[in-house]
């Protein structure tokens, strides 16, 4: 990305006016106005926008971005990305139905996670979507509910590879896993798959999540195709969709070096001609969620209280962990760390801030001690009625949260 010549003050790729955080370009004050409520999420549709064409720039040619919901399935997220990736990953018949409501085509559509119901099955192969199989049983399921609605279901195998994608956040393949099947198995199940007449559509090998090494990304990748080459022999018809899968990573905590994507460009360039000269007619799909709309995020809550217990100050804030488990630390992570913080209307100083800080601890509304927004941080002295302001939110936040913990209204959502 150009950087911009007239060196905006920005603050996490956000830009800042007048003291006071843009999210879309408006005003951060005047936005809660707009939303008519706080707590909120806000996505910036510009920085969604500017994602995807970096993806674009620094991935080879011709391979497929497809956006996997579960990160943010707000409607007006998955409609805005209809318009800018090639195609959907759902994983539940309610994301399903949000993506069918978008003009992406069915064939563009795919539908994994293990767990899946008979009505869900139905409904997919309904609709025409891919059914990325994640057992035999599923696949047996899955002949046998298309002969009762007469329609071919299109089915793509998920495999559990053996190996891991080193340094991930989360690990999704190698081992034992509930996840796809395992790849010394998969020869079989692609005989099957041609004695009950499925429309096999190819392959998904999906590894891990939240990864900022490209080094281990670009190992993985050749890994899985060298992987899928070996399957392939034993497709039962030409294979149309690899769906690599992704676990491109954003840095979340100080010590986080964004991920170097111009380096797993490059990996991928090396890897996609020896799958597109045994597999002519594959789609190389890349699945992607927190990386396209993670940064564009963020959540704002207001100060309520300030109060100072034993030397510390304590920011009491309308929202919470039950909006958004992550930054509260109880999503996942292993050690607790505070995610970026900062007080949305007071960033007037040059470092964003108002030159004196102090240190606070942001806390929400929940009567639990793990209701935690961040933990003694540096941020100018904040009044009740200011806007805290977490960011890289735009991924698992609302739709990781216990919402209906401890009965508070949710939060609202807007896309700026
Ligand atoms: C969760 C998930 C993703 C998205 O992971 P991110 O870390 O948000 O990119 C992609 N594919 C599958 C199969 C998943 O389960």
């Amino acid at each position: 990305m150009p950087e911009n010549s007239q060196k905006q003050n920005k603050l996490n790729g956000f830009a800042i006016e007048g003291g006071c955080l843009l999210v879309g370009g408006q005003p951060l004050t005047r936005l809660a106005r707009r939303v008519g409520r706080t707590p909120f999420f806000a996505y910036d549709r510009t920085l969604i926008g500017q994602r995807v064409a970096e993806l674009r720039r620094l991935l080879p040619d011709g391979v497929h971005l497809s956006y996997a919901v579960k990160a943010n399935p707000m409607p007006a997220v998955v409609q805005h990305l209809s318009a800018l990736v090639d195609g959907f990953d759902v994983a539940s018949a309610g994301e399903m139905g949000t993506v069918l409501d978008t003009p992406m085509a069915a064939e563009r559509i795919s539908f994994a996670g293990p767990g899946k119901t008979r009505d869900e099955l139905v409904q997919a192969i309904a609709a025409g979507i891919t059914l990325n199989l994640e057992s035999e049983s599923e696949m047996e399921s899955v002949a046998a509910l298309g002969s009762e609605i007469e329609a071919r279901p299109r089915v793509a195998v998920r495999v559990n590879p053996d190996f891991e994608l080193r340094g991930s956040g989360m690990r999704m393949g190698g081992g034992a896993k509930q996840f796809g099947v395992d790849a010394e198995r998969v020869p079989a199940m692609l005989k099957r798959i041609g004695e009950l007449g499925l429309d096999f559509q190819g392959f998904h090998v999906f590894s891990g999540s939240q990864n900022l090494r490209a080094g281990a990304i670009r190992e993985a990748q050749e890994k899985t195709a060298e992987l899928v080459l070996e399957l392939a022999e034993h497709a039962p018809g030409p294979v149309r969709m690899v769906n690599m899968g992704g676990g491109f990573g954003i840095p979340y905590f100080p010590q986080d070096q964004p991920l170097d994507l111009a380096a797993v460009g490059r990996g991928l360039s090396a890897v996609l001609p020896k799958l597109r000269d045994r597999l002519r007619e594959a789609r190389v799909v890349i699945e992607l969620g927190r990386y396209l709309v993670g940064e564009a995020g963020v959540y704002v809550c207001r100060v309520v209280d300030r109060k100072i217990s034993r030397d510390q100050v304590f920011l009491i804030t309308d929202g919470g962990l039950h909006h958004h488990l992550a930054a509260s630390g109880n999503f996942g992570q292993v050690l607790r760390r505070n995610y970026p913080v900062a007080i949305g209307n007071r960033l007037g100083g040059p470092a964003g801030g108002e030159g004196e800080t102090e240190a606070v601890s942001v806390v929400g509304c929940l009567c639990t001690p793990l209701d935690l927004l961040a933990d003694k941080v540096a941020l100018p002295r904040a009044e009740i009625g200011d806007l805290v302001v977490i960011f890289q939110s735009g991924a698992y936040g609302l739709t990781a949260s216990p919402a209906a913990f401890l009965g508070h209204p949710p939060p609202a959502e807007a896309l700026v």
